[in-house]
């Protein structure tokens, strides 16, 4: 080869390459890829972050950004495959790049155990271990961990709802130091009333390694129903292990109403506005725990107008409330007040032959209807009756029946809780069904609490409240 001819061809060669550079160099190039994997695989509820896809138009010099769209979204909170789709329109062509995204569960639950030294008991029984399982996508999962024995180990397992497992494993010891646990049903202290069958309410036991201990309990103790005062009642019970609880319970056997006699913390029961259809079941409640009370009568339930006699028989103070129990009538002279009271009067004395003295006004002392028809009748009212030899009482605990609440359970809180260390004089009426209910309770609570009951008399104090006329 000549000299010549070589030169030609290196001439083109270096044509070529020049051209090839310059081309490269100059020309410009659509730019529109990935960034990051085409297909990704992500755990549900983990974070996902798009890394989206270069997309510009330029040289090695310089590439000028395109925009681009993004169709399709990824939910990382649900199982599945996602497509992402990029379109880019770049001279009236449309371009698409897609990703697949899945999510999946891959991760195991995770499996908490609490309880320190994982002991079984003797006879074989697992215990109740403290544990926790808590899952990526499925949650607390506590309640399917399955607990069991394998030879020297014991297990514990969950499975996802993807059937991922978690398990953990502890060698035990054969182990039960755990006193039984007993409680008793009912209070700690009840009370029984004297000569009626004291109702044992028993205990409720349970133990970490011995069933059925229940019927292994051991009671000691008596209750001698028949003489007043305090019995201890003590419940044993001794597990498989030799392990041991007790628990008391005090029985206070009460008496009735022994002493009738006014004294520190003395109860008078008083009843508006009967008899009625109530007063009956009422003294049936009354002679039960030997409570005298007073009935302050109206001649409103003829019917049961016997009930006075019976009251006054069975030792109840009977006094006179009002005839009509028509505040229009009685308040509208003192004339009209004290017709209405002669006849109330005689009636009681037709039925018991007594003559009563106690009075309680229709509204009480300190009521503000009668001023509507005479104003200043209650003044009038009050002197003249203690120059006549009456003495009115009013009340110093108002149980609420009268308009306040319908409600049995409320008129005994309202009553026990407002006793008084002196005297209480309480306001109830017995043609209410509901206030009738509450009286057992009311004496229960009140001959446990060191309280007697008397019925008023004249020397009684009259509780009186500031007359409103
Ligand atoms: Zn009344």
């Amino acid at each position: 080869m000549d000299k010549k001819k070589l030169i030609i061809i290196l001439s083109v060669l270096v044509f070529i390459l020049l051209c090839c550079t310059s081309f490269l160099v100059f020309h410009k190039n659509l730019k529109f890829e990935l960034n990051g994997k085409q297909n990704i695989s992500v755990d549900v509820n983990d974070s996902f972050k798009d890394e989206k896809v270069l997309a510009c138009y330029g040289n090695v010099f310089s590439c000028k950004k395109i925009k681009y769209q993004i169709i399709g979204k990824v939910d990382t909170k649900k199982l599945g495959t996602y497509k992402i789709k990029y379109k880019i329109k770049f001279k009236n062509k449309t371009k698409t790049i897609t990703r697949t995204v899945k999510v999946v569960d891959k991760k195991m639950p995770t499996l908490t155990i609490n309880t320190k030294d994982i002991t079984v008991c003797p006879n074989g029984k697992l215990k109740n271990y403290d544990y926790k399982a808590q899952d990526n996508l499925d949650g607390d999962l506590t309640e399917k961990v399955k607990v069991k024995l394998e030879y020297d180990k014991v297990i514990f397992e969950v499975k996802d709802s993807s059937n991922n497992v978690a398990q953990k494993s502890f060698t035990y010891k054969k182990e039960d130091t755990n006193n039984p646990e007993i409680s008793l049903n009912g209070s700690n202290k009840v009370y029984s009333l004297i000569g009626e069958a004291y109702n044992e309410q028993g205990v409720n036991v349970s133990d970490d390694c011995s069933d059925n201990l229940g019927s292994q309990v051991k009671i000691s103790g008596s209750v001698n129903i028949n003489a007043p005062g305090t019995y201890p009642i003590t419940y044993e019970v001794v597990d498989e292990a030799g392990n041991s609880a007790k628990v008391t319970r005090n029985v206070v056997v009460y008496q009735k109403n022994v002493d009738v006699t006014p004294r520190e913390k003395t109860i008078y029961l008083t009843f508006d506005d009967g008899p009625g259809a109530h007063t009956e079941r009422l003294l049936d409640v009354l002679k039960k725990y030997n409570v005298k009370a007073t009935f302050f009568v109206t001649n409103q339930y003829p019917v049961y107008e016997n009930m006075i006699t019976r009251a006054y028989n069975e030792g109840h103070a009977i006094g006179l409330h009002s005839y009509t129990h028509n505040y229009a009538f009685v308040y509208s002279s003192v004339d009209n007040y004290f017709n209405d009271l002669q006849n109330v009067s005689d009636k009681v004395k037709r039925l018991t032959g007594y003559e009563s003295k106690l009075v309680r006004f229709p509204g009480g002392g300190s009521n503000t209807v009668s001023r509507k028809y005479t104003p200043g009748i209650m003044s009038t009212l009050a002197s003249e009756l203690e120059v006549r030899g009456y003495k009115y009482f009013d009340w110093n605990i108002v149980s609420g029946d009268a308009g306040e609440t319908k409600s049995t359970a409320q008129i005994i809180v309202n009553v026990t809780s407002n006793l008084k260390n002196g005297y209480s004089i309480v306001l109830q009426h017995d043609v209410k069904s509901y206030s009738v209910d509450a009286v057992e309770a009311i004496i229960q609570y009140g001959l446990t609490n060191g309280y007697n009951f008397a019925p008023l008399d004249i020397t009684s104090p009259g509780a009186h409240q500031r007359i409103n006329n």
